[in-house]
């Protein structure tokens, strides 16, 4: 088989680690597999390099910043072989640039446009492991990008895809998914199976355990992802196609994203085309806005738009909505960061009515106040205060009774 295994930051976090990666990856080309290997940077690398940024620069350039943040992958890369080859296994190390990762220049959250997976299968049929860095590419004129928070898990299921690979292995410190966090529900249950569409859902409702955009690739190119853990031999689970076989259970998850913050422009006279022009400013500007509420005024004459960003993109919005509300006519922006967004998720909500009013009535019985809501087919999300998150977690998990088999 030809496999991809993907490893993260705590899997490579130390050299015992890295060490214990590299008997994983040996043992599976020994038992007659091919093996890409595609490494994060060591866990907390790329926070304390972001904080080092920022300690020389109120405001560092996205460029530069892609220079910087690619370098803690290419530590692990290197590492990783070396620890390989000392196993007796020829094994290469390679960057973004030399994998042939192409992607635009949208810096700090790139998008991966062509694999030139040449230099890859080359190296495979010479027999070499290859190693390469997660979370980075290059664009066409030759500047270092990377992909976003998260971003190794897509470069491993691009890079499945690219070569075909008959399975993309994503190894963490956690068993699989879980129905919620298991760091932070104890009783959370592995699922064997979860659905692309529900893991999706997860993923972008905050259950970082994919990156969001992994999923959305591994949907489009039908890869098959497995999520295990690199501390043991624990099977994992399958993230695939909907089958048949698959239970429609209503509720298959909980998950919760801290990372949001709420802008309020207040008092923008109420008439046809405001919305557009806020929301117009803040797309062009490659900010992903998430819930958005609208409250008209109760003699009808203005209205306050709120609208959910994540964190590390508030104060370039709140810019654009100082902009906005100026141009509008409206009185001013506010801003929240304490607050969270919890959800449920599951495709059986398609065919299930009532399942939003029982989330509601379970926060509200727990004393969780409903800041916003937003719901899709397969989901539903409520803004709420961020120091209930846990409480609230724990509370839906037990509602809708996640912890027992189906
Ligand atoms: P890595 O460094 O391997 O990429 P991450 O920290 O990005 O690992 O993702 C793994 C973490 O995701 C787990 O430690 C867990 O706390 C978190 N997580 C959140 N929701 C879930 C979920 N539903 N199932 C499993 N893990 C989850
Ligand atoms: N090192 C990057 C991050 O911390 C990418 C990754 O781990 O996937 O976000
Ligand atoms: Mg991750």
């Amino acid at each position: 088989m030809l496999i991809v295994q993907k490893y993260g930051g705590t899997s490579v976090g130390s050299i015992e680690r890295i060490k214990a990666v590299a008997e994983r990856v040996v043992s599976t080309i020994r038992q007659g597999n091919q093996v890409v290997v595609v490494v994060s940077a060591m866990s907390g690398e790329t926070d304390k390099l972001i904080g080092l940024a920022k300690s020389v620069s109120s405001n560092p350039s996205d460029r530069e910043m892609d220079v910087l943040l690619s370098s803690g992958e290419r530590v692990t890369t290197a590492l990783t072989a070396m620890a390989i080859a000392s196993l007796g296994q020829r094994s290469i190390a390679l960057t973004g640039r030399q994998a042939g990762i192409m992607t635009d220049n949208l810096h700090t959250k790139a998008k991966i446009e062509k694999i030139s997976p040449e230099k890859i299968k080359k190296s495979l049929f010479e027999g070499y492991c290859v190693v390469l860095a997660g979370f980075q590419g290059i664009t066409e004129s030759g500047d270092v990008t990377t992909l976003g928070r998260g971003g190794s898990d897509l470069s491993a299921v691009a890079i499945a895809a690219a070569i075909k690979a008959d399975v993309c292995e994503i190894y963490t410190d956690v068993d699989g998914v879980y129905t919620a966090d298991p760091n932070i529900v104890p009783n959370a249950r592995k699922l064997d199976r979860v659905t692309f569409e529900e893991m999706l859902e997860m993923a972008s409702l905050g259950a970082k355990v994919l990156q969001t955009r992994s999923v959305e690739f591994a949907i489009k190119h039908n890869m098959p992802i497995i999520v295990r853990s690199s501390f043991n031999n624990n099977p994992g689970t399958l993230v695939t196609k909907e089958d048949k076989d698959m239970e429609r259970v209503v509720v298959s998850g909980v998950a919760y994203d801290k990372n949001q913050a709420k802008l309020t422009v207040m008092k923008v006279p109420d008439k046809p085309g405001i919305a557009a022009k806020l929301f117009s400013a803040i797309a062009g500007a490659n900010i992903n806005v998430d819930v958005i509420v609208q409250n008209v005024s109760s003699d009808g004459s203005s209205a306050d738009i709120s609208f959910t960003v994540p964190k590390a993109d508030c104060n370039k919005a709140l810019q654009f909505a100082e902009q906005a509300a100026k141009d509008l006519g409206a009185k001013g922006v506010a801003i929240r960061d304490d607050l969270a967004k919890i959800s449920i998720v599951g495709v059986g909500m398609r065919t299930h009515s009532g399942v939003a009013a029982e989330m509601f009535d379970a926060l509200a019985k727990h004393g969780v106040n409903i800041l916003a809501i937003s719901t899709s087919e397969i989901k539903i999300s409520c803004l709420i205060e961020a120091k209930y998150t846990e409480l609230a977690v724990r509370v839906l998990h037990e509602h809708f009774k996640l912890d027992l088999a189906n």
